[in-house]
């Protein structure tokens, strides 16, 4: 067992329910295998799979099944047990499980000495509309399959393709989109639109600046500060943000990236632990997307940011566990960030906002920081900070 300064195991069982196996849940995973041997640990998520999301616009270059690692696997090398469900996370069941010390998954009543929610935050897409797919689309089929569909539903005609979204997301997956529809030599018009007035707001303006400079050199349309209002069969159906006045553009397909909702976000102190009626939790802690610490850290919505939360609060219910229960505050900063433009490019910062790096250089510190999350999830812990 690896050494955790201030954990003096007790010699009773622990019971830890992690709820949600994402990024924030698999790192609070491996850090309670490394650190003890007497925790029973059960993981919840409603998926099979672990998701690698942050890879997710490569499924227009690799197969999906690249990116998931079975629950079942996790069980193993981990020595945990997996449950299918999604149970329903509110205030109020908070306050329920802190009172009662168990959970009711599927009929099943789980113990716990410490609970852990890690359910990530949802989309904002809207449901299920035709001709609109969004980033639930592409976590269950790839990209390639996605595109070969609408293509071969409109072989022999220009495609028309809007993305709505020019975040992160939004513009990794429309180089990759680029690419592949380039690489399949298809004719096409791709549109980026976005209710702001340049591309990658949340980030150094060099970024929008190196972005829309690729885009234009792609025949890349941008059109800021317009909405969208609605895909039809042909063509899709937008609002100048200023005027009002509405116009629409050729278009087959849009892809929907606008980004993340905070509803299901819950607070907590600098050790992670969920405030509950103003009070922390001594049980529950939160971690991820759905977090947000009063502390010095980032609470960004991040891979990183999450995997350093996640090793946090397992840390500090181990402490809380053990006789000392002297708990550790969370101090973690980004150390970069870098949006992938396609296979061999790429724009980013590292260490300090102001450091803009692009090209081949940032794709690989993108690869090394992406090693290393691949490393944690076979039980090798490379993360220094
Ligand atoms: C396409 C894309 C690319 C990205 N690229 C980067 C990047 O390059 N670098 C970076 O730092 N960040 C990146 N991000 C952001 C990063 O992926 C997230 O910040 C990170 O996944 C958050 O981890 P999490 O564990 O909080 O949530 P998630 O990884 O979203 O995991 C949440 C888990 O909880 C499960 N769940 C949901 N509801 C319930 C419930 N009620 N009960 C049980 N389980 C539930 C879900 O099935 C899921 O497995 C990217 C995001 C996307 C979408």
């Amino acid at each position: 067992m690896a050494f955790l300064p201030f954990y003096i195991p007790s010699q009773k069982r622990l019971r830890i329910v992690i709820i949600g196996g994402g990024y924030a849940g698999v790192a609070a995973l491996t850090v309670l295998s490394q650190h003890a041997s007497h925790v029973d640990i059960t993981l919840v998520d409603p998926k099979t799979q672990h998701l690698k999301i942050t890879h997710l616009h490569e499924t227009f270059r690799y197969p999906l099944s690249d990116l998931l690692v079975p629950f079942s696997d996790l069980e193993s090398r981990f020595d945990c047990r997996h449950i299918r469900a999604a149970p329903t996370i509110t205030e109020e069941s908070l306050a329920q499980w802190q009172k009662d010390q168990f959970i009711v998954v599927n009929d099943e009543e789980i113990a716990f000495d410490y609970l852990l929610i890690a359910a990530g935050c949802s989309d904002l897409a809207p449901q299920k509309i035709a001709n609109v797919m969004t980033l639930n689309d592409f976590m269950n089929e790839a990209g390639s399959d996605i595109l070969n569909k609408v293509i071969a539903d409109n072989s022999g005609e220009e495609l028309g393709l809007t993305l709505v979204g020019g975040g992160a997301t939004g513009i990794q997956f429309l180089f990759e989109i680029e690419a592949f529809l380039k690489r399949r030599k298809i004719n096409k018009k791709l549109t980026l639109v976005d209710g702001g007035d340049h591309v990658l707001k949340q980030f150094p303006i060099e970024f929008s600046r190196y972005v829309e400079m690729r885009m234009k050199e792609l025949d890349i349309a941008f059109y800021p500060h317009t909405y969208f209002l609605e895909q039809q069969a042909n063509e899709v159906l937008l609002q100048d943000k200023n005027t009002k006045q509405t116009f629409s553009l050729p278009s087959q397909l849009s892809v929907y990236f606008t980004g993340k909702s905070k509803q299901s976000v819950f607070d907590a102190n600098a050790n992670g632990q969920i405030i509950i009626n103003g009070e922390p939790s001594h049980r529950l802690f939160t971690a991820g997307d759905c977090s947000n610490y009063s502390a010095f850290g980032s609470n960004t919505l991040t891979a990183q940011s999450a995997v350093r939360k996640g090793k946090l609060v397992a840390r500090n219910m181990l402490r809380h566990s053990s006789v000392i229960n002297i708990l550790e505050p969370y101090l973690h900063r980004d150390l970069g960030y870098v949006v992938s433009l396609g296979s061999s490019d790429a724009v980013g910062w590292l260490a300090l906002e102001g450091n803009v790096v692009h090209g081949l250089p940032a794709q690989v510190i993108k690869e090394i920081v992406e090693a290393q999350y691949d490393l944690l999830l076979t039980g090798i812990d490379t993360y220094l900070v």
